[in-house]
């Protein structure tokens, strides 16, 4: 680099990609800005996404433990109450604390930060690009009706009519601008009853009740949260299970499951219309039972990537052939010389794991590191009670791929340690090569399924077999044993279930 003031780098967006690729360029001592157009970083994952629904997750999940599991260890709260000011507060209090990190690691590795809203401009004739800085209204992720995201509704479109308050220059710029949540054209998001997640993980009071459309990971995480606060919930899915795509075993189970916490679902159905009433909103469904009254009503129908921001349509940047997400090569480098993209704006899941390794697989090949990410083996989580994670392929995908595969499954409550903490369902399932015996997926329905799923990833990026997990010893008693289990159950010698 030879003008000093010429970044090597300019992230657009202090996500989960945005700020580790900002921090592994540094590590490799390029000279770096991250441009956020909130006031705290750590994007949709921190503020409004994985972080504060786990702290939700786990404030619910006592408080009905406390309730309805804790009298059968002979354990009784007398006048149990809920204060969930309190506990939104906590919540807030733990998205502080760790946002409050990533701005010192930002600060720590010598990273310029710059709070405003950043636009690509053109390039100059040396191609290095121009980032131009706009104010942005960045008090907090929730307009004062709650539950809309800032960025989803602020466009580019405008944007020339003011002026940019700063510009900067880099040669190489990574595009790392995230996502918002899709609405239903029929329903936009109000924040008082229409609500996205955001909206979701901020109510005031526990609603009598909640439909939820869409029965995904993060519509289903949610069901849990306010079913197990008391709320009567309702999960609308238009496909025939919960959880499309994955493993239908899994998805049975964990619906039996949701079902004992009292969550409704309405299944192969979808609505069609909303109408706002005094105190809620009618619902008009496609199928029987017709029509659904609920006092929230929970979109959680997916997450488009945030195309209108950043400049990425000015910028003529090319987009996949479904035009759905920024097209990359297998530098993570768009249709633009020295533009980058990563995380939810190009292709692959929308998940905060995948989108840090992306960052960090770009910016070591910026560097010449022949860094390599196999999306094949990226674990994906449902945060419910119990939890599910699969990785690799399903039964379903491989049975459709014509492979042939050797499964072997454990059951959960066949495990010591599961049913000292009461687990009554759920499984682990391992799938490997007929032949070679190399583990191609797994899924896991049971509490801690997020932990557990991490050995057969590790496995599987070392391109192991079943007979590897089979071999390796696993303290007793521990959850993990199940998962030994499943790998002996491949070759049909599990030891503790027939
Ligand atoms: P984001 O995290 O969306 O970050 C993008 C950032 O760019 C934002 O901070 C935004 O303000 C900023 N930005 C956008 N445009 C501009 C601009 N022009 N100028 C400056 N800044 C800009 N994933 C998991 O892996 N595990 C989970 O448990 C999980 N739970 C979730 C729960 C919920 C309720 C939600 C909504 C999502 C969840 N996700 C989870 C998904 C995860 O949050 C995303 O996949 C992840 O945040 C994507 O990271 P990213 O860096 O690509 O984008």
């Amino acid at each position: 680099m030879s003008d000093e003031n010429v970044f090597d780098l300019a992230v657009i967006g202090a996500g989960p990609g945005g700020y580790v690729a900002a921090i592994r360029a540094a590590q490799l001592d390029m000279k770096v800005v991250i441009i956020e157009q909130m006031e705290s970083p750590g994007g949709t994952c921190l503020n409004v996404g994985c972080i504060p629904s786990k702290a939700m997750l786990d404030s619910s999940g006592r408080y009905h433990e406390l309730e309805h599991i804790l009298p059968e260890h002979g354990i009784q709260a007398k006048a149990l109450t809920l204060d969930l000011e309190k506990m939104t507060a906590r919540k807030q209090a733990v998205v502080k604390k760790l946002t409050g990190g990533v701005d010192s690691l930002i600060k720590g590795n010598k990273i310029t930060k710059i709070e405003g809203r950043g636009v690509l401009g053109a390039p100059d004739e040396n191609n290095v690009h121009t980032v131009q800085i706009f104010d942005h209204d960045n008090s907090q992720w929730e307009r004062s009706s709650g539950g809309l995201n800032q960025y989803s509704t602020e466009k580019d479109s405008g944007e020339e009519k003011r002026k940019a308050r700063e510009q900067i220059k880099a040669s190489r710029v990574l595009l790392a601008a995230g996502s918002v949540p899709v609405e239903l054209p029929f329903m936009p998001f109000d924040g008082k009853q229409i609500l996205s997640s955001t909206g979701a993980l901020s109510l005031t009071d526990v609603p009598k009740s909640m439909a939820i459309i869409g029965a995904g990971a993060i519509g289903l995480e949610m069901a849990s949260v306010w079913a197990s606060l008391g709320s009567k919930v309702t999960v609308i899915e238009m496909m025939d299970q919960i959880l499309p795509g994955w493993d239908s075993q899994l998805a049975r189970t964990l619906m039996r499951d949701l079902k004992k916490l009292g969550v409704e679902f309405i299944l192969k159905n979808s609505v069609t219309k909303a109408k706002h009433l005094k105190t809620g909103v009618k619902l008009t469904l496609e199928n029987d039972p017709g029509e659904l009254k609920a006092e929230k009503v929970l979109v959680a129908v997916g997450r488009r990537p945030a195309l209108d921001t950043a400049g990425i349509r000015d910028a003529g940047i090319e987009l996949d052939s479904d035009s759905r997400r920024i097209a990359v090569d297998e530098n993570y480098q768009t249709s633009v010389s020295g533009v980058y993209a990563i995380g939810d704006l190009i292709h692959g899941p929308m998940l905060a794991h995948k989108a840090e390794e992306d960052g960090v697989t770009a910016v070591e090949r910026m560097a010449g590191i022949p860094a390599h990410f196999d999306y094949g083996v990226i674990p994906g989580v449902v945060y419910t009670h119990p939890e599910g994670a699969t990785v690799g392929a399903n039964e379903e995908e491989l049975k459709k791929e014509g492979r042939e595969y050797a499964k072997g499954v454990f059951p959960i409550p066949a495990n010591g340690r599961a049913l000292a903490m009461g687990s009554e369902s759920g499984f682990v399932k391992i799938l490997a090569d007929a032949k070679t015996d190399r583990v191609l997926g797994a899924q896991i329905l049971s509490p801690w399924a997020s932990d557990l799923i991490s050995e057969i990833v590790s496995i599987m990026e070392m391109k192991g077999s079943s007979e590897d997990i089979a071999r390796i010893v696993h303290a007793h008693p521990t959850l993990p044993e199940a998962v030994k289990e499943a790998a002996l159950a491949v070759k049909k010698r599990s030891i503790h279930s027939l």
